[in-house]
């Protein structure tokens, strides 16, 4: 992307930080914030009034599928789904055809990122070799390599002494281990929750306590090797009373929730509909709750999207067939603004400067917009309503459960170090 020296000048919104919400223009060159003030002026003046002007979002946990799934998605729809989302940086999933395990994949991943240019494309590491539970992978190595995260997902580690020893490694490194939290032989062919409905219908269940059973073991071996441990997509309202606990005990551990398991229920798969079919499964309206509840006294970090685009084609299968997964980059914002009540400086809190921490780029990402600090902001209009069409969403696939529903809160503009990646809610490039 050409980078602009012209002065772009922000004008009429309310920045949205770490401290807060202040009225001012944001003024920026050479791909920096250089003056947040009144009255700014400058050659490119952008109107921004009723907007949030904030730090870009930051996604821990986005399924990219390049390389090898390139039919769902690439890095570069990926991208620039993530830009129309108001993203700026995107935590890439390891699940990769070769996997995130080699310094090969992670750079590849990165410079496709780059090429792309829309969003800081940030390659997670394996956990294990081939994300098999068997052998650890080249963690070491990969760190070296800047990887800051690793995780396994798509699978938990199941082997307790693997994860011991991947944890004291990671102490060692200074990185985050992140976790998908299922004891897979709980969940075999599960489809949906275990619940009332599911026995109803017939369909095998994917019960709370395959979560909440690796939550509860991640925890003791955090306290154990003082290692950081991130929980990914907790979906149960006992995992959020486990993390709770082990946040009181002062033990280093983050957890992400996703926008559908905050706005949707179990319910939604009476209908058959593979679109709701996601790993973890949806669960009760008592789960949602609690889930809400967690983020808004911050035992909750973080909100991720686990962004899983499938071909229509995989969609189209059984329920018992299709893949698990669905979309959540350009609708993220919406389900947040409408589910979550919460401020708008919570709300950045939990969808920028929290999740940049956590994936290890707090330098360019998720900081307090004042001079020096590098332009990857989202402009959002939080009043705006629209209507989620599937053709018009800029990922490859199509699987978003929100089909037709109207949502409130609209990004407008994103900026990558300084150059729109997304000017009134079209992608640059
Ligand atoms: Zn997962
Ligand atoms: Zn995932």
């Amino acid at each position: 992307m050409t980078r602009t020296t012209r002065r772009i000048v922000l004008k009429g919104g309310t920045v949205v930080d770490s401290r807060g919400e202040q009225r001012a223009d944001v003024a920026i060159e050479d791909g920096h914030v250089v003056e947040v003030g009144a009255a700014l002026k400058g050659a490119d003046i952008v109107d921004v009034a009723g907007c949030v002007v904030a730090p870009g979002f930051v996604d821990l946990h986005a399924h990219l599928r390049e390389p090898g799934k390139e039919e769902a998605e690439t890095i570069e729809t990926g991208s620039r789904a993530g830009a129309k989302g108001g993203y700026t940086a995107l935590v890439a999933m390891p699940n990769t055809d070769p996997p995130q395990d080699s310094v090969a994949v992670i750079d590849f991943v990165r410079e496709q990122g780059k090429r792309a240019g829309l969003v800081d494309v940030v390659p997670s590491g394996c956990i294990t070799l081939g994300r098999k539970g068997e052998a650890l992978a080249p963690m070491a190595e990969l760190a070296a390599a800047g990887v800051r995260i690793f995780t396994d997902d798509g699978n938990g580690v199941q082997d307790e002494l693997l994860m011991r020893r991947a944890l004291e490694y990671g102490k060692g490194l200074g990185i985050t281990l992140a976790q998908h939290c299922e004891v897979s032989s709980l969940t075999k062919g599960a489809v949906m929750n275990e619940c009332q409905c599911c026995t109803s219908l017939g369909l095998p269940g994917w019960p709370s306590v395959a979560e909440e059973l690796m939550v509860f073991r991640d925890i003791e071996l955090a306290r154990l090797t003082g290692a950081r441990v991130h929980f990914l997509h907790l979906s149960t309202a006992r995992s959020v009373e486990l993390v709770r606990a082990a946040k009181r005990d002062g033990l280093p551990v983050t957890a992400e929730v996703t926008p559908h398991h905050l706005s949707l229920d179990e319910t939604r798969l009476t209908s058959f509909d593979t679109v709701f079919k996601v790993n973890p499964p949806l669960r009760s309206l008592n789960d949602i709750a609690a889930l809400r509840a967690g983020v808004l006294d911050g035992t909750i970090d973080a909100l991720a999207t686990d962004h899983a685009p499938h071909p229509r084609r995989d969609k189209e299968l059984s329920l018992d067939q299709a893949p698990p997964g669905m979309l959540g980059l350009e609708t993220a914002l919406g389900v947040a603004l409408g589910v979550l009540k919460v401020d708008l400086a919570h709300l950045v809190r939990v969808m920028s400067i929290n999740p940049a921490r956590i994936a290890g780029i707090a330098d360019r990402h998720g900081r307090d917009v004042q001079p020096g600090a590098p332009a990857n902001l989202v402009v959002f209009d939080p009043t705006t309503t629209w209507t989620v069409e599937p053709d018009k969403l800029a990922s490859k696939s199509r699987n978003t459960p929100y089909a037709g529903m109207t949502l409130r809160g609209k990004v407008r503009h994103t900026m990558l170090d300084g150059a729109f990646t997304v000017r009134d809610g079209e992608a640059q490039r």
